[in-house]
């Protein structure tokens, strides 16, 4: 079960406003970088940019996501730039087409176990299910950490994600997709991204103590269930976005 569908062109810019304030809120981001994007057609796709009154992403309001094609082009807003870094979610929609929303942020926690190759283990159990499978199944690392300007840098990246949810781009951060139902997808690339830095945050803190990182056993992984999208990606998103609304600016999605 996932939340209704919300997959109007309005509710998806609203969906992708609200998801970079998450991404704010909740520590993935600093300041002015990072993006969500959905997609919207074979070969389109709605993307957080930057207008001429940026003020970061906690501030991220629906006029910062506008619709641009797989090759970049195509905005209805003159003072709209798209990020620099837009081959990250172009590449990522051309190249998996059952991906329909890619969330990019630089959490500091990710960016510093990558920075000293911790490896990416299931370190917990029941405290984060999600993050523990998801390490379980395996977490790519790709190792440059340039920024992603061109396609051939993005593809790049793309092939070190291959068909998994999130990839972790050392020295930089991560990306993650979602897939389905467009506004459920922005959801679940968020949750997901959110697991990848609660593994970071708990291999940074277990490294400190100089104890050995040691996956918990699989016996216990076998005991850990998959409790579903809806408790997962739907009632984790409604908590996040009452917390961008407490946490948050206070300023309307739509000034
Ligand atoms: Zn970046």
């Amino acid at each position: 079960m996932t939340e209704p569908p919300q997959s109007s062109h309005e509710a998806l810019r609203e969906r992708v406003a609200l998801a970079c304030r998450v991404l704010a809120v909740t520590g993935l981001v600093e300041h002015i970088l990072g993006h969500v994007s959905v997609r919207t057609g074979p070969d389109t796709f709605l993307v957080r940019g930057r207008g001429s009154r940026e003020r970061g992403l906690a501030f991220t309001v629906v006029e910062d996501v506008q619709q641009v094609t797989l090759d970049g082009a195509g905005t209805a807003a003159p003072d709209w730039a798209a990020p620099t870094e837009l081959p990250i979610h172009s590449e990522v929609l051309r190249s998996r087409p059952e991906v329909t929303a890619v969330v990019h942020a630089h959490p500091p926690a990710v960016v510093a176990a990558s920075a000293a190759e911790l490896p990416w283990l299931p370190l917990v159990g029941a405290y984060d299910i999600p993050a523990a499978r998801l390490a379980h199944d395996g977490i790519p690392v790709w190792p440059r950490s340039a920024l992603i300007r061109r396609r051939d840098l993005a593809e790049a990246m793309v092939a070190a994600l291959g068909e998994r949810p999130v990839v972790v781009l050392r020295g930089h951060g991560l990306v993650a997709v979602g897939t389905g139902d467009p506004a459920h997808a922005v959801a679940e690339a968020v949750t997901r991204a959110l697991a990848v830095d609660s593994l970071a945050r708990t291999a940074l803190a277990v490294a400190a103590t100089g104890a050995p990182l040691r996956p918990i056993p699989d016996e216990d992984l076998a005991e850990l269930p998959d409790l579903g999208s809806a408790f997962n990606v739907s009632t984790m998103w409604r908590h996040l976005v009452a917390r961008a609304e407490a946490e948050g600016p206070g300023a309307a999605l739509r000034p």
